[in-house]
């Protein structure tokens, strides 16, 4: 079921994507080498509570933490651990999210530690722009396969590995809400778009090929060929006229 957000619903997932916004920051401030990623989860969870909201993450199905910390071949749901000690040259993705009075926010980067390779910026780099590729397209009168095409067109014009067993969604009163936004698909197709819409668009994108394999702990997902992987993800909301709104980047805050 999709479900279409008021006025004052979106404010309120506003204030969870300028929690997680701040969240993203903190463990960004706090990402290098010697750092375990349990100890960046702390900081995230920290800086939600103190917000008054809560992790969506910690619980969910099971999952133990506030954020996913997923390094270098890891795509997503890394689960964060103390004997993950950043090292130089490393790429951490973090995905994190918030609620606030019912409402969710998702949102995640993948940062360097350190100084990185120029082909692990890249990457980085190209799954940052893949999303906002992809945004010109969530708007209304536009479908779901116009921002799939637009995000697998820029990032395969690369070489780069799509994934494609992990989508974007929907989102609001739920984490995860219809429709599923894949990263990869046919212009014209699916859902059309229209205002009061709420997506986490997020763009899984291998240095390597798309396949992935999830780990015994049964949460992360590796790249089958062990390539780097990276993650770029805002939640938005489609509106009446004009570009989505992104709601975890609040008004004047630069990317992170
Ligand atoms: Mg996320
Ligand atoms: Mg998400």
């Amino acid at each position: 079921m999709i479900s279409y957000k008021s006025g004052q619903e979106i404010a309120k997932m506003q204030r969870a994507g300028a929690i997680t916004f701040a969240a993203l920051r903190a463990v960004k401030a706090a990402t290098r080498p010697g750092v375990s990623t349990l100890e960046l989860d702390a900081i995230a969870e920290e800086v939600i509570r103190s917000a008054g909201a809560k992790p969506n993450f910690k619980g969910y199905n099971g999952f133990p933490s506030t954020i996913c910390a997923s390094l270098n071949d890891v795509v997503v749901h890394g689960i964060p651990a103390r004997s993950a000690i950043l090292k130089e040259g490393d790429i951490l993705s973090v995905d994190c999210g918030a609620i606030w009075e019912g409402y969710h926010g998702d949102a995640a980067r993948t940062y360097p530690v350190g100084e990185i390779s120029k082909e692990a910026a890249l990457l980085i780099e190209r799954t940052r722009n893949s999303f906002y590729e992809g945004l010109r397209f969530a708007r209304s009168g536009f479908r779901i396969g116009d921002i799939s095409a637009a995000i697998q067109g820029y990032c395969e014009g690369f070489g780069y590995g799509v994934v494609r067993v992990l989508c974007g969604h929907g989102i609001g009163q739920e984490m995860h809400e219809d429709p599923e936004v894949p990263n990869f698909g046919r212009a014209g197709k699916g859902m059309k778009l229209s205002a009061g819409l709420t997506l986490a668009i997020e763009p899984m994108i291998a240095a390597g090929g798309y396949a992935v394999y999830r780990a015994q702990d049964g949460w992360a997902y590796h790249t089958k060929d062990h390539s780097l992987a990276a993650h770029y993800e805002n939640t938005i909301c489609v509106r009446e006229e004009g570009p989505s709104l992104i709601l975890t980047i609040p008004p004047g805050e630069d990317d992170l």
